[in-house]
């Protein structure tokens, strides 16, 4: 039997849920329809998103078409999950867009297409809610072509647009104009096609283009697309048809090596980690050992997606998606066997935001943590950072919906209520140039029993933190190095001005330790031997000295925007743009609307985001997502953590008082 892994995105409210159930209902895996707007779908497993009525964590429904097997994963719509949503296509054969016919082509859509095609999922379109009073679909195609891709062709006609009786009507073979649109898309980059053709117009059967377009689609170039309704059923039996004729496969080699990626976690009735894979090589059997994060676990069950649910196997193999149980320390993210080539390579944007969690009860901060702990240890977009001094515990954000989504985690997978202080953006600092400094064993004013030496030095964007020795490997025992390289990633968490620094190159120049002494009587004295604590107390002196010689400078992180707006709001949101620091490049009008591009500092988006419904009568839309850092003005600092870092005296009272 077929497989195929199919993913249906949209943006919020083009309909996404609606025909997620109008597919599972179409094929017989629901016995009922449920609806949205009465909260009862299926795929929304959230409470929080059924009041919404947003879909935000991903789930996984199956059902047939004739002898191909689908898994449907359903992937979260609102922006602020983009980081998820690419985490979920990166593991699917195939996609639907789904594109409503009255709003047509929304930021959203933009953004997804363009990640739909960076990662070379091959996607049919949907253009849905023909039934409704307002749909045009002649504007949205437009809008398909101006905005997402011209490498498109519509498979059918609709009528009776805007009515509930809409119905779509697919091209045949008979219908010359639809034949010709086919070949002129499809010759532009097939040879032997255009050749054939050339030589004899007739000799190019309907079947022949066909296949070209199924593996056109395949390939992520081509996208048909198809019209109908989630809410009247018009267009799901052609669409169905197209997605198991036009969509490739999920297979790959069940004999090759074990090669998959872990996409989701959820928690099981008893709190254990059930791990959603998809594997792309290999196979994987109850029992079986994997390598994960330095650790083997064992296998203790498999689930595969089946119409009916979830249902135990002994085994599952490449193209399938499956649960595994037993995983204790799995995380998303983590390869299953050789990593994913597709998987490794793609880079997650940074959160640019986070705030502080305060428990309702003060009582409750410990199961507080413990609540944060855990969701931060299976996903990695989930950031935690802990304030000791006062207290507190942050977590970071891409976006304000996500803090809903945190709140309501918490209250109902772990009784906690929470409450928020302000949204703050994270800054990074860059080094300014290089610099050095060390202390050597047994001089004052070192009061540790360790030389160490380092040298900072500025690294391009994206590197990370890289440790290298200038001394030998040999001339220090290995627990002392380690000692010093895990200290300096610790402390380049907080740079000078509170922030972290991740790209920068550190050199150990200098290293020193007296060997482990002993008197006659053989016991250990601490006051003539060196101990890796002495080496993680000094490194970080040694490495801030170093840092202030280099100098650092405060980086903000800076969003693309793209924003939608009616014309004649175009007056009054320039003026608002220049106030939130936004650089906007010259406006396109399209239609009655213009559309607008353009940078803005994280720190403004949602002051932009909850002005803008004032300032366009409600018609603005807005997209925005990380693109890169820019130097912030002002050099604007984040309270320590360590308070005393940057203070020797305080620094080294409290490393005392600790020993
Ligand atoms: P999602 O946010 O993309 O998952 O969209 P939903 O499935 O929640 O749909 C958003 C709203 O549009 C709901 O009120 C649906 O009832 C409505 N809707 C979805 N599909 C259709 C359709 O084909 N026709 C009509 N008339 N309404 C639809």
């Amino acid at each position: 039997m077929k497989k195929l892994n199919l993913g249906v995105v949209a943006h919020v409210d083009a309909g996404k849920t609606s025909l997620t159930e109008r597919l599972l209902y179409s094929t017989g895996a629901l016995a009922e329809i449920g609806s949205v707007d009465a909260g009862s779908t299926r795929t929304d497993s959230l409470e929080l998103e059924r009041e919404r009525g947003i879909t935000i964590r991903s789930a996984v429904a199956s059902f047939a078409i004739g002898d191909v097997s689908v898994n449907l994963l359903d992937t979260p719509g609102h922006p602020d999950f983009i980081a998820e949503v690419e985490r979920v296509l990166g593991v699917l054969d195939g996609a639907v867009l789904v594109i409503s016919a009255v709003e047509g082509v929304q930021p959203q859509t933009v953004v997804l297409m363009r990640a739909l095609q960076r990662l070379r999922v091959p996607t049919l379109m949907f253009v849905n809610k023909i039934d409704r009073g307002g749909a045009d679909a002649d504007r949205v195609l437009a809008g398909i072509a101006d905005r997402l891709t011209s490498a498109v062709v519509a498979m059918g006609s609709v009528t009776g647009l805007g009515s509930r009786d809409a119905l779509f009507q697919p091209y045949r073979s008979e219908d010359a104009g639809f034949a010709a649109r086919l070949l002129d898309l499809l010759s532009s980059d097939d040879d032997a096609l255009l050749a054939a053709y050339v030589e004899d117009e007739a000799a190019v059967s309907y079947g022949r283009l066909r296949s070209a377009l199924a593996q056109r689609v395949g390939r992520g170039r081509v996208h048909p697309v198809f019209f109908g309704s989630a809410i009247t059923g018009a267009g799901v039996a052609e669409l169905l048809a197209g997605i198991a004729e036009l969509l490739p496969a999920g297979d790959g080699d069940v004999d090759g090596p074990l090669s998959g990626t872990v996409f989701k976690i959820e928690r099981g009735r008893a709190g254990e980690k059930v791990a959603y894979v998809r594997l792309f090589s290999g196979s994987l059997r109850v029992r079986d050992r994997l390598q994960l994060r330095g650790r083997r676990e064992k296998v203790t069950g498999i689930g595969v997606f089946t119409p009916g649910g979830v249902l135990p196997r002994s085994s599952v193999g490449a193209g399938e998606i499956a649960q595994l149980l037993g995983l204790v320390g799995v995380r998303i993210g983590d390869p299953v066997g050789v990593p994913p080539a597709s998987v490794g390579s793609r880079q997650f944007a940074p959160p640019t935001l986070e705030t502080v969690v305060v428990p309702v009860d003060p009582a409750a901060k410990g199961a507080l943590h413990a609540a944060l702990a855990q969701l931060a240890e299976q996903d990695p977009l989930i950031g935690l950072r802990q304030d000791d001094l006062r207290g507190e515990l942050s977590v970071s954000l891409y976006g304000e919906v996500q803090k809903e989504v945190v709140q309501a985690t918490l209250a109902r997978e772990f009784g906690v209520e929470v409450s928020f202080r302000e949204t703050t953006v994270i800054c990074i600092e860059r080094l300014v140039g290089c610099g050095s400094a060390f202390e050597i064993i047994d001089v004052a004013p070192n009061p540790f029993l360790a030389t160490v030496g380092l040298r900072v030095e500025p690294a391009p964007v994206g590197s990370g933190v890289l440790f290298r020795l200038e001394v030998e490997l040999g001339s220090m025992p290995y627990a002392f190095m380690r000692a010093v390289e895990e200290t300096v990633h610790l402390t380049l968490r907080q740079g000078l001005y509170g922030w972290q620094v991740p790209d920068c190159l550190v050199v150990l120049t200098h290293s020193g330790y007296w060997p482990r002494q002993s008197h006659a009587h053989a016991i250990f004295d601490k006051s003539m031997s060196s101990t890796a604590g002495d080496f993680r107390n000094l490194t970080p002196l040694v490495l801030m000295e170093a840092l202030r010689r280099a100098g650092t400078r405060v980086y903000e992180p800076v969003h693309t925007f793209s924003l939608e707006l009616p014309a004649d709001s175009y007056g009054t949101v320039s003026p608002v743009l220049a106030q939130l620091r936004a650089v906007p490049l010259a406006p396109r009008p399209q239609g009655r609307v213009y559309l607008l591009d353009g940078t803005i500092p994280a720190a403004r988006v949602h002051e932009l985001q909850q002005r803008l419904p004032g300032l366009t009568g409600g018609e603005g839309v807005l997209e925005s997502a990380f693109s890169h850092y820019a130097l912030a003005d002002g050099c604007p600092s984040r309270p320590r953590t360590d308070a005393d870092r940057l203070d020797r005296v305080g620094y080294l009272l409290r490393v005392q008082r600790r020993v």
